[in-house]
């Protein structure tokens, strides 16, 4: 466990949602998701995998008492619902503009407001959930591969991008990982890193709460 992150359990522990003065029934611990995760129908046309939302991402949220913080859908955001473009440009030329990477700067540091304040008064922020592997805006690829608090690369989505930037920025150490819903056997075992994830640092929580 590096030095920041005792420092936040600790912050948790004076703090947090279980201390004195809040005694309900809160589990105190928050994951950021993107938009299409919670809501397929921001999905451009094509691309939904399930009617509605990852049912199993929710159902592990749900067993391991964890609260879904929703990021607003950067295309949607910068390019309207119809991801309006010239003709010939690709989505990701669409949104790789100034107004796009701008548009996204803005949205990451909403989000990073958000994920301070909870912080602030001791909620664990256990993530960032990203997309599949293309898309535009959300695409998750650190260097080196297969470590989630790498930084990210080129290729990833423009506000994972920008999310990451401005996470290091103000020393914000949280890690950014996929969701590749458009591959079965990808889902699978990037639901078994959450799953892994989630359940260490709730294990976590209960040793600090019993010591
Ligand atoms: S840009 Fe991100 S949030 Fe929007 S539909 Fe694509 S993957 Fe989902």
């Amino acid at each position: 466990m590096t030095l920041l992150s005792k420092t936040r359990r600790l912050t948790k522990r004076l703090l947090g949602p279980n201390s004195a003065t809040l005694h309900d029934a809160r589990g105190g611990r928050i994951l950021l998701v993107i938009e299409c995760i919670l809501n397929q129908n921001a999905r451009d046309r094509g691309a939904a995998s399930c009617a509605a939302m990852n049912r199993e991402l929710v159902s592990l949220c749900l067993d391991q008492n964890i609260g879904l913080l929703q990021i607003p859908c950067p295309e949607i955001r910068a390019l309207g619902w119809e991801r309006k473009r010239p003709a010939g440009n690709s989505l990701r030329e669409a949104l790789d503009t100034p107004e796009g990477r701008a548009s996204c700067r803005k949205l990451a540091r909403d989000m990073a407001d958000r994920v301070e304040q909870y912080q602030a008064v001791g909620y664990e922020i256990l993530g960032v959930v990203g997309g599949n592997e293309q898309s535009p805006g959300c695409a998750v690829h650190h260097v080196p591969a297969g470590d989630p608090h790498a930084p990210l690369s080129q290729e990833s989505g423009l506000l994972m991008q920008a999310l990451d930037e401005t996470f290091i920025l103000r020393g914000v150490d949280i890690p950014i990982v996929q969701l590749r819903d458009a591959d079965a056997s990808k889902l699978v075992s990037d639901l078994q890193w959450l799953k892994q994830t989630m359940t260490a640092t709730g294990e976590d929580d209960k040793g600090d709460s019993e010591s």
